[in-house]
């Protein structure tokens, strides 16, 4: 008899615990230089109601049916908009979470399916109400005025680590988080290129904190970016895939299942936004959008070659050519942008390479060296880097169509030699060789060359 009842309570205890009211586990706090993110954990969906009060500024969340079973975050001080997070049941037997302020804000809730890392989870995002200028680190700097600049200017290259705070991005078999991966990897090259004469480097994201992929590509296109970089350090369903791969946009299909998946689950990150984003483009008329898009193509096309030359340098490349899939991050239809896949964190021998501050330096480094070389060919024409160089760069803005055809490049084939490459395409051997950084001894086939314009 003790045996059957014994037997019942455990089968029924499951039950029992989901029908009361949900719990709530826990709670973080993600700042990010312009808004901070609350995200509740709770064992089901919140249904919830959030409104400001003000004197003093507060944040009210009211959950009918729930209850803390965990403990909520403190504030830090360094948070702008949030001094302390506390509950409390009302005597309707509601749970009410105050968020107290230290100004108003913008506030908009969403609630969250689980992942591979979170269960059921509602977020808040509270923005300050007024527009006060940010006080993100690398977000500074002002645009600069075409009025105020004397001379030539500086490239600025758009460096972009992958995910951020609630959206850990892969998860490595070790446990690695790809969003830590991207940020380590993304401030070494932001060091490597400020330490390059003619070249700044926008470190977009700068801390542990979510950003949409519009408000990634918005940051790059306020400050005018000549190129925008985004690091990736992905998991695949294959655990032996390994090495790196660069992406640019497809403008007709990936180029492989892989490709499409990859973008597909880089995509997904904007859930964390609340609203999926992914189809809108900035605001330009649909034509011009694609007339412009198409000459950043093929200057992503370049600049992702020349950078996956130096990637192959530093060890295993997954392909040997430029990926194309549909990365909604990469829709920038002004700028050059591509998308590097910096190793696979589902490879467990990666993913232990990727946590270390040496291969991430020589990652850095190889990223950096293929930048130079891109730009080393087709610098664009207001900057410091157009002396150097042996080709025109795109052009700002009304030139997209036009640097169309100023990219070309040529697959190594067999019997090839950069004299023959040089005399083929007119243009000099010194050219050739600075374009493309490469040893003749190491000519190999299927290698693909930027050729700068004669
Ligand atoms: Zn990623």
């Amino acid at each position: 008899m003790t045996q059957i009842f014994v037997l019942f309570t455990l089968f029924f205890l499951p039950l029992l615990a989901v029908a009361g009211p949900a719990e709530i586990s826990g709670a973080r706090l993600w700042i990010a230089p312009d808004q901070t993110q609350l995200v509740i954990d709770a064992s089901a969906p919140l249904a919830h109601k959030v409104f400001p009060v003000s004197a003093p500024n507060r944040l009210i969340i009211d959950i009918p049916d729930a209850r803390v079973t965990g403990k909520l975050p403190l504030a830090e001080p360094a948070d702008a908009l949030v001094k302390g997070v506390r509950s409390g049941v009302l005597d309707n037997g509601q749970l009410r979470i105050v968020i107290d302020l230290k100004q108003a804000v913008r506030a908009k809730s969403f609630v969250l399916e689980p992942n591979e890392r979170y269960g059921h989870r509602l977020v808040v995002d509270m923005a300050p109400k007024t527009d006060q200028p940010r006080t993100g680190k690398g977000q500074t700097g002002s645009k600069p005025v075409a009025g105020d600049r004397q001379g030539p200017r500086d490239l600025i290259i758009a460096i972009d680590p992958g995910h951020g705070g609630e959206d850990p991005g892969a998860i490595g078999a070790g446990g690695t988080l790809e969003k830590y991966v991207t940020l380590a990897i993304g401030r070494k090259l932001a060091n490597l290129v400020n330490r390059e004469s003619g070249m700044r480097a926008l470190l977009i994201r700068d801390g542990d904190y979510y950003l949409s992929l519009n408000k990634r590509i918005e940051l790059s296109l306020d400050q005018d970016a000549d190129l925008f970089v985004s690091i990736h350090a992905d998991a695949f369903v294959d655990q032996e895939a390994s090495g790196s791969s660069v992406f640019i946009l497809a403008s007709d299909g990936a180029t492989s299942r892989q490709a499409d998946w990859l973008a597909e689950r880089e995509n997904s990150a904007d859930r964390i936004g609340g609203i999926d984003l992914t189809d809108k483009t900035p605001s330009l008329s649909k034509t011009l959008w694609e007339m412009a898009q198409r000459g950043t193509q093929e200057h992503s096309n370049l600049a992702a070659t020349a950078v996956l030359n130096h990637l192959r340098r530093v060890g295993a490349v997954h392909h040997a050519q430029v990926q194309k899939a549909g990365f909604a991050v990469l829709k920038v239809p002004t700028i050059p942008s591509l998308l590097v896949e910096s190793a696979f964190i589902s490879n467990p021998e990666e993913e232990k390479h990727l946590t270390s501050g040496d291969y991430q330096a020589k990652l850095a480094g190889a990223l950096l060296s293929g930048i130079k070389a891109y730009f080393t060919a087709y610098p664009p024409p207001d900057t410091r880097w157009a002396k150097k160089g042996a080709g025109p760069g795109p052009k700002k803005s009304a030139s997209a169509a036009e640097a169309a055809t100023a990219g070309r490049q040529h697959v190594v084939s067999k019997g090839d030699t950069l004299e023959r490459i040089a005399q083929q395409y007119a243009i000099s051997l010194n050219a050739l060789r600075s374009a493309n950084t490469v040893d003749a001894n190491k000519l190999r086939i299927g290698e693909v060359l930027i050729i700068p314009e004669g």
